[in-house]
């Protein structure tokens, strides 16, 4: 037990003595917690960054590059990453920064990094992108057989997926869309870009305060839910038998057909 006392008793008499070491260890130590904390953030607008200087080398006459853009989607926000217009098609881009090894098949819903022993999954991000698409196609009143979905994975992604057609490396994703020669639609590209940015919600607190609006509607409907209110159309509730058991439902079914599983 002295022992380990006078081992804190040097430990903290050498730092005393010692202010410069004392403080270079604080720094370090207020690095890799501030690293471990932001590197994720860091490392995901990097990667959009790298995408943004690729896309400026593509001929600014003939491609319209659009990136973060923000738009509502059935009273929903949709961010995608890079929009081109062009006449050749409307590309529109998924950015992932992974690094590791990619495995993911076209249809599944989920896809999987691997790293050494760990394995992370994210959401398939064609499936992703195809949101993202349909959002755009309804917002231009354009048919989706003119968007090209194109999902950029950075250059350290070893990717096994079997789809190859709509992923690539950041170093190939001029040349991908280059290559796109087949469509050749005669809408006028810049006023397409033009309804594209319009309608971006580019004010921050807008941004902000779509995400609060979200969470203010889930806390309002556990609310009336509370109450015995139906959130879909005001009305009340009531507790009605089933199959299997019992269940909250609207009074006014079968015209409002709310239910809802007893909480
Ligand atoms: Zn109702």
């Amino acid at each position: 037990m002295n022992n380990i006392k006078e081992f804190f008793y040097k430990f903290f008499y050498f730092y005393l003595n010692n202010p410069k070491f004392f403080f270079e260890i604080i720094t370090l130590f207020t690095i890799s917690i501030l690293l471990k904390i932001y590197y994720p953030k860091f490392r995901g607008f990097m990667g959009e960054f790298w995408v943004r200087i690729e896309l400026s080398k593509l001929p600014k006459s003939k491609y319209i590059v659009l990136n973060d853009i923000m738009i509502y989607y059935n009273n929903k926000t949709c961010q995608i990453d890079h929009i081109v217009v062009s006449n050749f098609g409307i590309f529109v881009i998924e950015t992932k920064n992974y690094y590791g090894l990619i495995k993911g098949n076209k249809y599944d819903n989920k896809w999987y990094q691997y790293l050494g022993r760990t394995r992370n999954s994210f959401l398939n991000p064609i499936h992703q992108n195809y949101g993202h698409i349909r959002a755009l196609s309804n917002l231009l009143k354009l048919d989706e057989k003119y968007f090209i979905s194109i999902i950029c994975f950075s250059n350290q992604a070893k990717l096994k997926v079997n789809c190859k057609d709509e992923i690539t490396h950041l170093d190939f994703l001029k040349s991908e869309i280059l290559k796109f020669k087949d469509i050749n639609f005669n809408y006028d590209i810049n006023e397409l870009a033009n309804i594209i940015n319009y309608n971006n919600i580019t004010d921050r607190k807008a941004r902000r305060k779509h995400i609060i609006d979200i969470h203010t509607k889930i806390k309002n409907d556990n609310e009336l839910l509370n109450n015995m209110i139906c959130p879909k159309c005001g009305n009340q509730l009531v507790e009605r038998n089933g199959k299997n058991g019992t269940f909250i439902g609207c009074s006014k079914f079968p015209k409002c057909k709310y239910t809802k599983n007893r909480l």
